[in-house]
């Protein structure tokens, strides 16, 4: 029988250990933290957003497209929701997005270690890795006071977001001291700073708007929802689903803008009607209350200082420029985007290992044979909804399945 380490026990390394210990292997996962799937147990508000319907591939991101698609093919949602369901865990649907349906994030942590145990995994913990070298065709792992060795590797130390869970990027120099490359962690699914004072007078505000990223008049990514108003800048889904790119554009040393439209569900064609019929409501009535009702007064003010507007003039006075601009500023809101709030608040990271050398079915190394890559170390992110932990069930099945059932032909041949 061979023997698998694990390197890391999130969501990606339990589901490897369980998968090498079900295709026959030995399997020892080292683990730094005192518990396993710490930072799972914190996913979606401590609901757990386990995955989603929509797989389209879109929502996984990286430097090779396709790498995804070519694992979820091999092990992806309707494998993973049986998977599920063998360990009890019935699922819960909102909107095609799926949670444990005990909204319980911990209850996932829970069946996942009771079957690594089940199976005889052996469970590492308090044990941080130094270091890892192949010699004569197995794998020697350092930690604080012993070395474990093994026929097969399998690194899923997680990335650099969230360190306080304990993925502070050790798993990247691991990767690299095997030879790996690394296309640069940035933060990803994380909050937007701006320097822009307007903040200090709209913090608090929620409101629905599209969120659309530029550097110069390129597009870098746009989405849609609730965007959240703080003192440092923005936040709320829609910020997040866009910020890797805003991240990586401002890593290259790009200036980056944010653009809002604060009426998203009006289609441009609509807009002259909509304000014709609100300036005649309201021709009698001060430009002050043209906003109102429409956006939170906060947001309104706002909008009629930038468009140059005193709120007592007669809105029937108002010239077709000073309609036309406010008109402008709700459907281009703009703010300068000065950083994000970094490795610490980042959901996830976009960037690793770069998967040009990993091999997608297997999650097997092209660099050195028996090593193997699985979850958030690899360069693979995906959007807000479920896609982190569906890379970390798809990669950490193929690595832990393929590692297992290598080794038992190697046994048997
Ligand atoms: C607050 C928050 C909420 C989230 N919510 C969701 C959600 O609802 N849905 C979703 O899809 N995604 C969500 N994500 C993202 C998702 O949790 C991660 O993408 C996923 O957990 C990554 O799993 P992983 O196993 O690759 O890494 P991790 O979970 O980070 O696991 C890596 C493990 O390796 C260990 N380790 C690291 N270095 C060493 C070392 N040198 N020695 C020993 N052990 C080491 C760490 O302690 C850690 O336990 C969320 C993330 C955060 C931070």
């Amino acid at each position: 029988m061979g023997q698998v380490l694990v390197a890391g026990g999130g969501a990606a390394g339990l589901m490897a250990a369980l998968s090498a210990a079900r295709a026959g292997a030995e399997v020892t996962l080292l683990e730094q933290n005192k518990q396993v799937g710490k930072k799972l147990s914190a996913t979606g508000n401590g609901r757990c957003n386990l995955s989603n319907r929509d797989q389209d591939l879109s929502h996984y991101r990286g430097g090779r497209p396709g790498f995804a698609g070519t694992a979820l093919k091999a092990f992806g949602l309707f494998e993973t929701l049986d998977f599920f369901e063998t360990l009890g865990i019935a699922v819960r649907d909102r909107k095609g997005y799926l949670y444990p349906y005990s909204d319980q994030a911990s209850a996932v942590v829970d069946v996942l270690r009771m079957e690594a145990e089940d199976l005889g995994v052996k469970l590492a913990l308090n044990t941080r890795i130094e270091g890892a070298l192949r010699q004569g065709g197995r794998f020697l792992v350092e930690t604080k006071g012993w070395t474990y060795e093994g026929d097969a590797l399998i690194l899923a130390a997680g990335s650099c977001a969230a360190p306080q869970t304990g993925s502070d990027g050790s798993g990247y120099r691991l990767a690299e001291s095997f030879g790996h490359s690394l296309i640069k962690p940035l933060p990803a699914l994380v909050q937007l700073r701006s320097k822009d004072p307007v903040f200090r007078g709209l913090a608090g505000l929620r409101m629905d708007a599209r969120v659309s990223l530029y550097t110069g008049e390129q597009l870098l990514a746009a989405d849609t929802g609730e965007v959240q108003f703080t003192d440092y800048g923005l936040s709320g889904i829609p910020v997040f689903q866009v910020s890797r790119y805003g991240v990586r554009a401002m890593d290259q040393g790009r200036k980056v803008r944010a653009v809002l439209n604060l009426l998203p569900y009006l289609k441009e064609e609509e807009l002259p009607a909509f304000w014709k019929k609100r300036m005649e409501l309201g021709a009698r009535r001060r430009a002050g209350r043209l906003l109102v009702g429409l956006f939170p007064k906060k947001m309104a003010d706002c909008l009629l200082k930038r468009a140059g507007i005193l709120a007592d003039k007669k809105t029937g006075a108002l010239t077709s420029e000073e309609c036309q601009k406010l008109s402008q500023c709700c459907r281009a809101f703009e703010v300068r985007i000065s950083g994000s709030n970094g490795f610490d608040r980042a959901q996830v990271c976009c960037g690793g290992v770069d998967t040009g050398e990993v091999e997608p079915k297997t999650m097997e190394s092209r660099l050195v044979p028996g090593l193997y890559f699985a979850g958030e170390i690899l360069d693979v992110d995906g959007a807000c909804g479920g896609y982190n932990l569906q890379w970390a069930w798809t990669s950490g099945w193929l690595a832990g399945t393929h590692s297992g059932r290598k080794l038992q032909k190697e046994h048997l041949t």
